[in-house]
């Protein structure tokens, strides 16, 4: 087992970093392989450091479903993503560091209070007050907004359960094994 800073550089994915990409090379990281965007999103050889937490975080800022292959994505859509990729991150790297100046930094769990929709099952969206959704697979889940980022549409039907089959981070462990590769 690798720990601390250390372990974590010496095993580098190789995905983009996003303070240091433009509108361009975030496309082409996406794009590469046609993903649903939340896979895309969690894949450190993409795109580094976004977990399910923050990609759940970023889809709802952009207004994108989950779902969405990134080979869809319209040109605007594609400003949104990249926006909104860049705005959370810096929302949370700010607000992490704010706490940790004034106290003992506390365990950082995946989910925070703060959140407009992860881990936010069944609470009104910030938004719009429509109820958070969820989609579950194995021992994780994913909360989207379906008035703000899926035209009303409940993500539970079977040919969902296919494309999440094969495009999905089912497990945790999963994407752990993508960061050994
Ligand atoms: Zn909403």
């Amino acid at each position: 087992m690798l720990r601390g800073e250390e372990g974590l550089h010496s095993v580098d994915p190789g995905g983009i970093e996003i303070f240091s990409s433009d509108l361009h090379s975030f496309r082409d990281a996406l794009t590469a392989e046609n993903r649903t965007l939340k896979r895309a999103l969690t894949d450190p050889r993409i795109i580094s450091g976004i977990g399910n937490a923050y990609s759940d975080e970023i889809l709802h800022a952009a207004q994108l479903s989950p779902i969405t292959l990134t080979k869809k994505l319209k040109p605007e859509e594609w400003e949104r993503l990249f926006a909104a990729t860049r705005d959370s991150l810096e929302l949370w790297i700010n607000r992490l560091r704010a706490e940790t100046e004034n106290s003992f930094p506390e365990k950082v769990t995946a989910f925070r209070k703060e959140m407009a929709v992860h881990g936010r099952y069944g609470q009104p969206c910030p938004r719009c007050g429509e109820k958070i959704q969820r989609i579950r697979y194995a021992d994780n889940e994913t909360n989207y907004c379906a008035r703000c980022q899926t035209g009303g549409k409940l993500l539970a039907d079977r040919s969902l359960s296919r494309l999440l089959q094969s495009d999905w981070p089912r497990t945790m462990d999963e994407l752990e094994a993508l960061k050994r590769r």
